[in-house]
């Protein structure tokens, strides 16, 4: 933390643009089928990640030449053109073959795709706020949905509820188990 981090330094392990099919095609097909979002918005209404016509998740975002470090630890990734060598693929969204260019590609480790083959999202975060991300994640436990069919004047057992619903990683049991405070 002590020594700023240049945009070389974070263009060197993270990309947001889609490889050059000529370059890597297995790498290149790795990319457009796991690291583009959407599209939403006008290419495509029903997106999930539509909240009142708006992208929750901020695409797609602008067009940047080079890699730039953001004031709060973010920063925001080189994602060319088309005019300035970006590649572009082909989609298919609602029956309509769109051209999708690097707008809509989310950020990545090319080590970490080209290893597992699967959507991962990788941010460069160095703000101090990196220690408040750490903790949170020790905490918040798995995302889940808990739902049942039953008779509605039976009684309303939150306990076993709890039991039943409640999934969490080794981290955050240990976490319990030593009376760590979560606030
Ligand atoms: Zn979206």
């Amino acid at each position: 933390m002590m020594e700023k981090i240049t945009p070389n330094n974070i263009d060197e392990i993270l990309s947001a643009e889609i490889p050059d099919i000529e370059i890597d095609k297995d790498f290149h097909d790795i990319v457009s089928k796991n690291m583009i979002h959407g599209p939403c918005g006008s290419l495509n209404n029903n997106s999930p990640c539509l909240s009142e016509g708006k992208c929750t998740k901020r695409y797609h975002r602008d067009l940047l030449a080079e890699t730039i470090t953001g004031n709060d630890g973010y920063p925001l990734y080189r994602q060319q053109s088309t005019e300035d060598g970006g590649k572009s693929i082909k989609l298919k969204v609602l029956n309509n073959t769109i051209d999708v260019d690097n707008l809509w590609v989310v950020p990545y480790s090319p080590l970490q795709l080209k290893t597992y083959n699967a959507h991962i999202n990788v941010e460069y975060c160095t703000s101090v706020k990196v220690i408040k991300y750490t903790c949170k994640f020790v905490n918040k436990g798995s995302n889940m949905a808990v739902f049942g069919v039953e008779n509605t004047t039976a009684s309303n057992n939150e306990v076993t509820q709890y039991q039943r619903g409640r999934c969490i990683s080794s981290n955050e049991a240990a976490w319990h188990i030593l009376s760590f405070s979560i606030h």
